[in-house]
């Protein structure tokens, strides 16, 4: 009986099935921030870049806004010389694009006395981004789910494209929720304060937060940030308002997320928004 059940599960596993060498917890998609797990102790890199495995095999990654069709995954367990090869297929996603004509050229580029400010703020954004937390309770608080900054009518999305007199504007990388000035703003999720900024050029108040290895949050256009660089938070802890400062058109909470060097789509890490 054994024998012949060795023999079934031989034929079973020999099968060429497309041998995933990570199950996701959802399918890789261009925006998309995944996890899976893999044999403690294993290496495993995207695209030649080494990714981090966590004592307990847990491994992440992240695709940007425009991430090609597909990535190389490789996973080498420790003490074994096979490795698992695998091409990620990664979903691409259609974005809005809107186009607008007419706009004067003072709006479309920005003033020259104020591009001093603007590098120097831009450079104070991506150190705050590039801080590098080893933290593992930081990073498990983004498994077990983020919860929104603040609930509304989401008002913006991830991805999104304006022309200006034909000229590309910036893609929008956040997600973006109506809500008037003065509604309070919540961690999604355990974080560190990198930047707490009450005013600068493009963002208004600014708050960015560490959620371990290189993946941060940031939250635009604050009317008050009630937070300093250091704090350590816990999901739902209160760190600002909403307002409309810096370059935004009407209150509304602007939320980012950054992974490395890509741009991840926080909505989709985010339960759905609650009907009010
Ligand atoms: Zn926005």
């Amino acid at each position: 009986m054994r024998a012949l059940f060795t023999a079934f599960a031989a034929v079973v596993f020999a099968q060429p099935l497309a041998a995933a060498c990570i199950d996701f917890n959802v399918a890789p998609q261009q925006g998309g921030f995944i996890w899976g797990v893999v044999v403690p102790g294993s290496e495993v890199s995207l695209d030649g870049q080494a990714l981090e495995v966590m004592a307990d095999g847990t491994t992440f990654l992240g695709f940007g806004r425009d991430a090609p069709k597909t990535a190389d995954l490789v996973v080498t367990r420790l003490n074994e010389s096979a490795e698992c090869r695998e091409t990620l297929q990664i979903t691409r996603r259609d974005y809005q694009i809107q186009r607008v004509e007419g706009v004067p050229a003072k709006t479309v580029h920005p003033p020259a006395e104020q591009l001093a400010r603007i590098r120097r703020e831009a450079a104070l954004v991506s150190a705050a981004r590039a801080k590098r937390l080893d933290r593992p309770d930081l990073i498990s608080a983004v498994f077990e789910g983020f919860t929104w900054p603040i609930e509304g009518p989401i008002s913006g999305v991830y991805g999104s494209q304006r022309y200006y007199n034909g000229e590309p504007g910036r893609p929008h990388y956040g997600v973006d929720v109506a809500a008037p000035t003065g509604s309070v703003v919540r961690a999604p999720g355990a974080a560190v304060v990198t930047l707490a900024e009450p005013d600068l050029f493009y963002s208004g108040g600014t708050i960015v937060l560490d959620h371990g290895y290189l993946l941060s949050s940031s939250f635009l256009h604050l009317s008050k940030v009630l937070v300093k660089v250091g704090d350590e938070l816990s999901a739902g802890d209160i760190i600002g308002e909403v307002g409309a400062t810096g370059r935004a058109t009407g209150p509304h909470l602007d939320w980012r997320m950054n992974w490395r060097n890509q741009r991840i789509d926080p909505q989709l890490l985010a339960p759905a928004m609650p009907k009010p």
